[in-house]
């Protein structure tokens, strides 16, 4: 076994390798940029080695600079993560050249299947079902549209060397087939230098549904059951879970096999992945291999009891897996929500900033948490925009799904825009719960974009019954003397005038055996909760539910929010809330003239001049943020009246880039 390894990698995966490396001894080197002397895996490490600058492409896509870290604090085997080196095979190349081991698959395999054209070929020599297509290369657009028509649209047009949904279009008449070949081959030029396309059919209302591998190099490979990442925005994965709901053991067996015999065509060793689309019908066809750990391996790990990393590394040190496709056993059911600096309310535009916040909920034998920040620390622009991965496991799906509620409910983050809102809405969603899933799900749910979760009923008597219970304890007599905890117990009964939205009733509140009993509407009800001033989570039950809301406290009233809805809510005393009609009300400033910048970022384009009539949906500038070129479009008819921005321009959030009449 080796006694010391470098990550080559950052973020929360780097500190998962770290973990596992911890605990089977081995000793860690963490490399780190500029952008990261700070961060989580650095500290985790037991030693670490600056390479570069923030941008990736000047520290941790820097291949000789990591090896000579590895060589220079005499590691033995490097961890590349995943994305940066982990499928660039130069890189294993070079790492082995410099007599280190690379804890992953060979070279052949990752070139292999690095190319989606290659693998294609090699899957359907292995006997694996491929989606119909033209797996070969398309010189131009007369010849795709000509296999368009063969293949029958809708069509996907894809870049050989394409990946994290990009260089990918759909098409659904031959006009779209021209359009989509030219923009794929452009994009594909310039994301990967490699213009090679192919097209592939279609498949409709389709699932994600892939198989994690197992491979030594004595020659063993095992599958360890599937996930479905069908929940998806731009084609990339928001939400995964292990099993797949939709899977029985016939086909998890069959295509568990064929993952098998494509992994046997190539000696793979290691962990992989090998992705399938799923119709409606079941029927299954290859779409890549991913020979890498994948971000989404908690949820397999939660039902099989495995370390995939230490397997990993047991693997590259030589050792066989010690095991047999019997001795794999699926137990339960686990879910996994990508948290990301995005806004969802922002068509999930990146954000970027401090974590003024960061309170995770607390990990249990249920309930993972994947992260590399903490309280204080910086999403910056140059990196991937996720923040954790949070997953749960349960015996049942429901059971998971519960569980994965609360603790999205409980996961308290502020300074920076994220997702954990879209996130509670789906999981409230009631076909997430049928598990009527497809990779449309996002598209279909939302068409207009995300506007908030779904009100109900119970959300809104817990978030009244909540606020009032709140508000009794703060004003109680308790909190007014110093020292003092208040507590329910203190609480006077008392009328409360409860404002939401535009209702309001009215409500008494007052000390009971269990708690605090409620009075409200004309019925009763016994609320329970430890909570006490500055929690900003509140957990409880009310008449025995369990109840989590966020809590954020505004100058009037609170803040809470549950399963993506987010509500103002006030309490106040009956004399108090007459006074109140006579406030004036505020009145929100106009922006609708102004195009505004949706997130920190860099100017690139500008693509109208003053005096310019646009048309709604005419993009109007371009703005790059992490790792992203966001394209900034006319909401309405209107015209041009001034440029308040140029290209090359580091912009702050709603700053203004130009001005309508
Ligand atoms: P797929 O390629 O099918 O989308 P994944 O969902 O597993 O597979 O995504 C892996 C992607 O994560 C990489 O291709 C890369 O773009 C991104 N990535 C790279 N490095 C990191 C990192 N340190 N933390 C999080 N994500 C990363
Ligand atoms: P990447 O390398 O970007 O991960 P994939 O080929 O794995 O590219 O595809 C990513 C996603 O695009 C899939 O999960 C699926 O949602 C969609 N997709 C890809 N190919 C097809 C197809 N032939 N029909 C329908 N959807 C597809
Ligand atoms: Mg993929």
């Amino acid at each position: 076994m080796f006694e010391k390894i470098l990550i080559a990698n950052r973020g929360e995966i780097a500190c998962r390798i770290i973990k596992t490396a911890k605990r089977m001894g081995i000793r860690t080197v963490a490399v780190y940029s500029d952008a990261d002397a700070d961060a989580l895996h650095v500290e985790m490490a037991d030693e670490h080695v600056h390479i570069g600058e923030a941008p990736a492409a000047q520290s941790y896509l820097l291949a000789d600079k990591i090896i000579k870290a590895a060589k220079d604090t005499g590691a033995q085997a490097i961890h590349p993560g995943f994305g940066f080196l982990s499928e660039n095979a130069k890189f294993v190349e070079a790492v082995e050249a410099a007599g280190l081991v690379f804890i992953g698959p060979t070279i052949h395999a990752i070139s292999a299947m690095g190319d989606k054209i290659e693998s294609k070929r090699l899957a359907q020599k292995a006997g694996v079902s491929t989606v119909p297509g033209y797996i070969g290369e398309i010189a131009d657009d007369d010849e795709a549209v000509k296999i368009a028509a063969d293949i029958g649209y809708p069509v996907m047009i894809k870049a050989s060397a394409g990946g994290g949904g990009k260089g990918m279009r759909i098409a659904w008449d031959e006009e779209e087939c021209r359009e989509g070949f030219l923009s794929a081959r452009s994009e594909a030029r310039s994301s990967f230098g490699d213009e090679r396309i192919f097209i592939e059919k279609y498949i409709v209302e389709p699932r994600h549904i892939e198989i994690q591998i197992l491979g030594d190099s004595q020659g063993t490979v095992l599958y360890l059951g599937e996930r479905e990442c069908s929940i998806q925005r731009r084609h990339q994965k928001v939400i995964e879970e292990a099993p797949s709901p939709f899977i029985d053991e016939a086909t998890r067996k069959a295509m568990g096999e064929q993952a098998v015999a494509l992994s046997k065509a190539v000696d793979y060793r290691s962990a992989g992945t090998v992705e399938f689309i799923v119709d409606k019908d079941r029927n299954f066809y290859f779409l890549e291999m991913n020979t890498r750990l994948q971000v989404e391996h908690p949820v397999t790990e939660m039902i099989t009891g495995l370390d995939l990393v230490e397997q990993m590394i047991k693997v590259a040190a030589g050792q066989p897996l010690g095991m047999t496709q019997e001795d794999i056993r699926l137990t339960g059911w686990a879910i996994e929500s990508r948290i990301y600096a995005e806004d969802p309310y922002r068509n999930f535009l990146p954000s970027i900033g401090r974590l003024t916040r960061y309170r995770p909920p607390a990990e249990t034998g249920s309930v993972r948490n994947d992260t590399g920040v903490f309280e204080g620390a910086e999403i910056s622009m140059y990196y991937d925009p996720m923040i954790a991965k949070l997953a749960t496991w349960g015996e049942t799906r429901e059971a998971a799904l519960a569980e994965m509620r609360t603790s999205l409910d409980q996961f308290y983050i502020r300074g920076i825009a994220h997702n954990i809102p879209f996130l509670g809405a789906v999981m409230a969603h009631p076909r997430f719960a049928e598990g009527r899933l497809s990779t449309n799900f996002i598209a279909e749910e939302y068409p207009d974009g995300f506007e908030g979760g779904v009100m109900t009923p119970e959300i809104e008597l817990a978030m009244r019954a909540a606020a009032c219970f709140i508000h009794a304890v703060e004003t109680s007599r308790d909190s007014q003397m110093p020292g003092r905890i208040a507590s329910v117990a203190a609480v006077q009964s008392r009328e409360w005038i409860i404002h939401l939205d535009d209702s309001h009733v009215s409500a008494r509140i007052y000390p009971s055996q269990g708690g605090a009993t409620l009075v409200m509407g004309g019925k009763s009800f016994e609320l329970a909760s430890d909570w006490t001033p500055g929690k900003t989570v509140f957990s409880g039950t009310i008449d025995g539910r369990p109840v989590t809301l966020e809590l954020d406290r505004l100058n009037m009233g609170y803040q809470l929010s549950t399963s993506g809805v987010s509500k103002t809510v006030t309490v106040l005393p009956p004399h108090v809330d007459r006074l109140m009609t006579h406030m004036p009300e505020k009145v929100e400033a106009d922006t609708s003239k102004f195009l505004l910048c949706p997130m920190p970022g860099l100017v690139v384009a500008i693509n109208v001049t003053e005096g310019d009539e646009v048309k709604a949906g005419q993009a109007l500038a371009v703005v790059e943020a992490m790792k992203m070129e966001n394209i900034l479009r006319a909401e309405r008819d209107g015209t041009v009246s001034a440029i308040k921005a140029g290209v090359g321009d580091s912009l702050a959030v709603d700053q203004v880039i130009l001005e309508f009449e």
